[in-house]
């Protein structure tokens, strides 16, 4: 595998200004990146034709291809063109097609076409056009000694068309470089980003490729699996692999690859096994099942649920024992194992779930916030309550109670408790 050295270069006062960020460097990195390109430099120079020549001789030294961008336009300031043609030596010559364009234009806006906007259309001798479809300047690939040069506009939507449709297959083509690169995410849950590091660090540490790197998420921890290869098979394969390798240890919190969610896999286990849930929810106000029934498919697997923030409703509705709540409180182990049972035989559900619990900022009931009792019952076995100590804002504990809602059913439904 070759190993072909990238630069970006933008060009534009207004970047070294801070008017503008170099969002077109980060998005050809990213795509160069992904098709196995090595970027090693990014540089900004400003509208001076010194600077700019200084920028390319440098550029052209150290780098095999090297993207400019910005600088193409029709004004005395655009400098891109002239600065590479005093390093260079090209001749420059206008180009048919491109002038036709730019005139057809300006004919089409009934405007009259000053002359500097032929400076547009003028390209290196030998150099490849690259059609502009979205905008009017072309851009251009210009081979000169070892280097590929490529000229584009420095306006994003122009830039990222040139790069899609004609820069990226142009490289793959003529450089030799045919690396895929594959990417997969592993999703876990009831693991921290630091114990689900520690249990890996030997795979992390040891290899470049794949690579692995542990992410934090709103729900759970995902790990990302990036493997280079020169096919997308070998990539692949790569991959598996190391995913076998990281499930060898941790594969009891794993739930799912990719896009998917814990909703989702829960709400598949339920299928599977035709069973219904139903929710009794108090501090997480119906966030649990709205997340489930958010999903399509969702009548399938759910009854639905009640909104028992009250005692009241508890009581009412739920039909919790006043004497449970008065020995007990509602922020109780036993408060949440008969909301559990309870909203099984009020929906007629085969799973029920039960939240209870002190979101704050207040203590409730001598609860400090964050203390949060989930009930699950499935109907012929025993009930489980969890009691769970959330960190953060009110809503940040009622997140986090749904999501550990999830995984509590998604353990019920996977293995026995
Ligand atoms: P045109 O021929 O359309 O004038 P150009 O090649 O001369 O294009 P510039 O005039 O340098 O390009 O830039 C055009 C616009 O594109 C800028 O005003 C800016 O909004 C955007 N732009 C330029 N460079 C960048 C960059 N590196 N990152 C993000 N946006 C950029």
């Amino acid at each position: 595998m070759t190993q072909i050295k990238t630069e970006i270069i933008g060009v534009g006062t207004e970047l070294l200004l801070g008017q503008i960020a170099n969002t077109n460097a980060q998005w050809i990195s990213e795509q160069m990146a992904e098709n196995g390109f090595n970027v090693f430099h990014h540089a900004v120079v400003g509208d001076n034709l010194q600077r700019v020549m200084a920028q390319f001789e440098q550029s052209g030294k150290r780098s095999d291809v090297i993207i400019v961008t910005g600088g193409l336009g029709p004004t005395e300031d655009d400098m891109t063109r002239e600065a590479f043609q005093k390093i260079s030596n090209l001749e420059m010559v206008e180009n048919g097609p491109s002038m036709d364009k730019i005139e057809a234009f300006f004919k089409k806006r009934n405007s009259v076409m000053t002359e500097n906007n032929r400076r547009q259309a003028r390209l290196f001798k030998g150099a490849e056009v690259i059609d502009n479809h979205v905008g009017m300047a072309p851009g251009m690939v210009v081979r000169h000694q070892n280097n590929i040069w490529i000229f584009l506009p420095g306006v994003p939507r122009e830039m990222k068309a040139m790069i899609t449709n004609t820069v990226l297959p142009y490289l793959k083509q003529h450089t030799g470089e045919h690396t895929v690169i594959k990417s997969t995410m592993l999703r876990f849950t009831g693991i921290g980003e630091s114990r689900l590091e520690a249990e890996l660090k030997d795979i992390i540490h040891s290899q470049s490729n794949p690579t692995v790197a542990p992410l934090a998420q709103n729900e759970g921890v995902a790990i990302r699996v990036t493997a280079k290869a020169s096919s997308a098979k070998e990539a692949l394969n790569l991959i598996e692999n190391t995913k076998q390798q990281i499930l060898s240890k941790v594969g009891a919190h794993f739930y799912g690859s990719d896009e998917q969610t814990l909703p989702e896999k829960v709400s598949g286990l339920l299928k599977d096994q035709g069973l219904f849930i139903g929710a009794a929810e108090s501090l997480t106000g119906g966030m649990f099942m709205d997340r489930l029934i958010s999903l399509r498919g969702a009548s399938a697997v759910c009854r639905g649920g009640i909104v028992c923030y009250d005692v009241k409703v508890k009581e009412n509705v739920l039909g919790v024992s006043p004497e449970t709540i008065q020995q007990y409180g509602t922020i109780s182990e036993q408060c949440a194992a008969e909301m559990a049972e309870n909203i099984c035989s009020v929906l007629d559900a085969d799973v029920g779930i039960s939240f209870t619990g002190a979101a704050g900022p207040e203590t409730e009931e001598g609860n400090p916030p964050g203390t949060v009792f989930i009930g699950i019952h499935q109907v012929g076995k025993d009930t489980v309550v969890r009691k769970c100590i959330f960190q953060g804002d009110r809503n940040t504990i009622r997140e986090r109670s749904v999501i550990k809602g999830f995984e509590l059913v998604m353990n019920l439904l996977e293995k026995e408790y």
